[in-house]
């Protein structure tokens, strides 16, 4: 117990109140209380990154707790797990450094999470921008930038990542949602059903996704692995000849109709067999395809269109 807190008796509330270990600054200018944690901390700090932080001691605020410990003091309902990881982002200059390209995006999301909440309830821009730029890397919003993902291999577990729907719905960054959905479609119905984290809206849409991207598949982008039609310029008859649809068998089918993968790149154009008109034909209209796919897959979860989109998110 320090000297300045010996100054006055303490009240009861004060007394039930923990002062954090890591962030409580004999020469902090502020107290905040979260969930009875007391972290003394730098006003002139808080104001250089939220306007919110700034005017909270400007003007009399109807949740202000007087003083603590000499300072004046704030509660605030935050949950105190938030409170801290932001508290390391202001304090300790590296702390971003902790995550790396190999960090598993499960550790990235419970990383960003509290950041991100805190930092979009006090307006803390830069804070806020610095998470989303970390998302997007890994939830792109650009068929550009989809291509890049899965070219660099990124391991998406949906189960593990499907806590960033409802982060992304509660902090206003729809931006990484259609990605998300995209990946979450891949999650067994069964596990959908179970899972406690989607809300039961955000289930029916991974369910009806994954009707809705099989749908695509099998008509916009992967076609011609299940009804293929030569080019009218073909002179060698590839359809009378072409193998592929023998190929797949009705087990392969299954596997895509629950797994459906419409944006994957198909690459394997030699193993058609097919002659080179008809082969630039179709792989112009899977290029073709794949840009549509992308273009409709907001709403195909009911996200609206990309320009909904990036007007409901100003960054
Ligand atoms: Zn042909």
């Amino acid at each position: 117990m320090d000297a300045s807190s010996t100054s006055r008796p303490k009240s009861r509330a004060e007394v039930s109140i923990v002062r954090h270990p890591d962030f409580y600054f004999s020469d902090g200018s502020v107290v905040i209380i979260v969930e009875k944690t007391a972290f003394r901390v730098h006003q002139s700090l808080l104001a250089r990154h939220s306007d919110v932080f700034k005017g909270m001691w400007e003007v009399p605020q109807p949740q202000r707790a007087d003083t603590y410990d000499g300072c004046p003091s704030v509660i605030l309902q935050d949950s105190v797990n938030d409170f801290v990881d932001v508290m390391k982002v202001l304090y300790d200059t590296f702390h971003f450094d902790k995550i790396n390209p190999d960090t598993s995006l499960s550790h990235l999301i419970t990383f960003i999470a509290g950041i991100l909440r805190i930092s979009t309830k006090y307006n803390m821009l830069q804070l806020r921008n610095k998470c989303i730029d970390i998302i997007q890397e890994k939830f792109p919003s650009s068929l550009k930038g989809c291509d890049e993902v899965l070219t660099r291999g990124i391991k998406y577990v949906p189960s593990e990542i499907v806590r960033i729907i409802p982060l992304a719905r509660e902090t206003t960054v729809p931006k990484v949602l259609p990605w998300a959905f995209y990946l979450c479609a891949h999650i067994s119905v069964d596990e959908i059903l179970a899972n406690n984290v989607l809300s039961w809206r955000d289930k029916a849409l991974c369910l009806a996704g994954k009707e809705r991207l099989w749908e695509l598949q099998k008509k916009e982008t992967h076609f011609f692995l299940l009804d293929f039609k030569q080019a009218p310029t073909c002179t060698t008859g590839c359809q009378t000849r072409v193998m592929v649809p023998r190929q797949l068998k009705l087990s392969d089918i299954e596997s895509l109709r629950i797994n459906p993968h419409p944006l994957e790149e198909y690459t394997d154009w030699k193993s058609l067999m097919i002659c080179i008109k008809c082969q630039a034909m179709v792989e112009s209209q899977h290029k073709e395809g794949r840009e549509k796919v992308w273009q409709k897959l907001p709403t195909l979860f009911h996200l609206g269109t990309w320009d909904d989109i990036n007007k409901d998110q100003s960054c």
